[in-house]
């Protein structure tokens, strides 16, 4: 039985006031809130366990080495990776996708390859890419939206070329809420690319989770995708902490990224033999608390059980769509078939950190700004837009909460 009133209290945060009102928190699409279970783990961490992992014979290192493992099979199991070994502990999204666009970039990719993202993509998602092509004198094409804020698919055909080596794309758009459909996608662009190619050889397929891995479970194996890639904060669990999700066959072939303790079997003076991935790729002492505490946020999170959070969420967006839609001059960016718990709007010409800031006297916390896609406005033509963003634990109440504010806040700045 989902019940929204007892999973609040798995969080203290929500209990907390904000100038002196209840904690509306409208911001999971910038960092979600963490429920007791994981703030336990990480200060079980530090209370017990805390010690080095990999290279230590005592106890605590021992213990520990054990622990972080089990993290990462709790995350391969969750992504149902064929094995841990294809699980990388990063950052972060963007390290990942950094990490990915590197080592991709030295083994697969030289001068005239083409990228392929898309125009919905986070900054994160596109500012590698960009990099990577200008060093190789590559080319970054884009697969463009329409005003509802879908991709346009039936462009992909004129995309996709014998020279496509790479199409890195988002699950879900941070800005928009829109589900892209990445099945179909990758198994169009898997048909596409090899009938182009005279080695048969497929484009890889990089898709950015950070927006979809708090709505539903990925299944990287059916999904087919080459890399997969998240952050920790945004499912729940900690900062600093993100997985990169490699298909072995790649990870056997890059390069190192980062260099030096942890990623070597043996060092002379004069060369480097590296380890096998996952630590090749996991220079020095990681995040453990970090790792640690994401596979208990994910533990959380799937004991809840995705069809409740999906449906959950999507009665809360049904119910404050309408609701928006009925305020006089407010504009719904993002209107695609299949969305998320995300809305972003504009009301007339007031500038979205006005209504922001005034949100936030009335303790609801939602984003103002460009929420790192500059190109997807420069599309819709504006700077940017307020981002109201629901997780589970967001109530019908909160959304009443948060329409009151906002049509108080419109009045006071109109
Ligand atoms: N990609 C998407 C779709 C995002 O929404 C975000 C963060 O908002 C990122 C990438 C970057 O995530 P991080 O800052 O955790 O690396």
């Amino acid at each position: 039985m989902f019940n929204v009133n007892e999973i609040r209290k798995d969080f203290p945060i929500l209990s907390r006031t904000v100038n002196g009102k209840p904690l509306v928190y409208f911001d999971n699409g910038a960092t979600a809130q963490k429920p007791q279970v994981v703030i336990d783990a990480i200060s079980h961490y530090y209370s017990f366990q805390n010690s080095n992992i990999h290279r230590g014979v005592h106890t605590l290192s021992r213990e520990i080495t054990i622990a972080y493992e089990e993290a990462r099979k709790t995350i391969q199991l969750h992504l149902n990776a064929k094995q841990a070994s294809e699980i990388i502990f990063t950052k972060g999204t963007t390290e990942s996708i950094n990490l990915v666009a590197h080592c991709f970039g030295k083994l697969a990719i030289a001068e005239g390859d083409e990228i392929i993202i898309t125009q919905m993509e986070h900054h994160s998602n596109i500012v590698p890419w960009q990099l990577l092509c200008e060093e190789k004198k590559a080319v970054l094409k884009f697969i463009p939206i329409n005003e509802a804020g879908e991709l346009m698919l039936d462009e992909l055909p004129q995309l996709i070329t014998s020279k496509t080596k790479l199409v890195a794309f988002t699950h879900i758009s941070n800005t928009l809420g829109t589900i892209n459909p990445v099945k179909e996608m990758i198994e169009q662009i898997h048909t596409l690319s090899s009938s182009l190619r005279e080695d048969k050889r497929r484009a890889a397929i990089l898709i950015d989770g950070a927006q979809a891995v708090p709505h539903l479970k990925p299944d990287v194996q059916d999904l087919d995708c080459d890399f997969y890639v998240f952050s920790g904060h945004k499912l729940f669990g900690p900062t600093g902490v993100g997985i990169l999700y490699g298909k072995e066959e790649w990870l056997q072939k890059f390069p190192p990224y980062q260099t030096g303790g942890g990623t070597i079997k043996t060092v002379t003076l004069q060369k480097t033999e590296f380890a096998e991935s996952p630590l090749k790729f996991e220079a020095g002492t990681p995040h453990i608390e970090g790792g640690i505490g994401l596979a208990a946020a994910i533990n959380y999170v799937a004991e809840i059980g995705f069809d409740n959070i999906q449906k959950h969420e999507h009665e809360l967006l049904e119910y404050a769509t309408k609701q928006l839609n009925e305020i006089q001059g407010l504009v719904i960016y993002g209107n695609a078939k299949h969305k998320t718990s995300v809305i972003s709007f504009n009301v007339g010409t007031i500038h979205p950190f006005d209504i922001g800031t005034l949100l936030d006297k009335y303790g609801v916390a939602v984003r103002s700004g460009h929420h790192c896609t500059q190109p997807l406005w420069q599309f819709y033509n504006i700077p940017g837009t307020i981002r109201a963003s629901f997780a589970f634990y967001n109530t019908f109440e909160e959304v009443d909460l948060f329409i009151e504010a906002l049509k108080k806040s419109i009045r006071l700045l109109s």
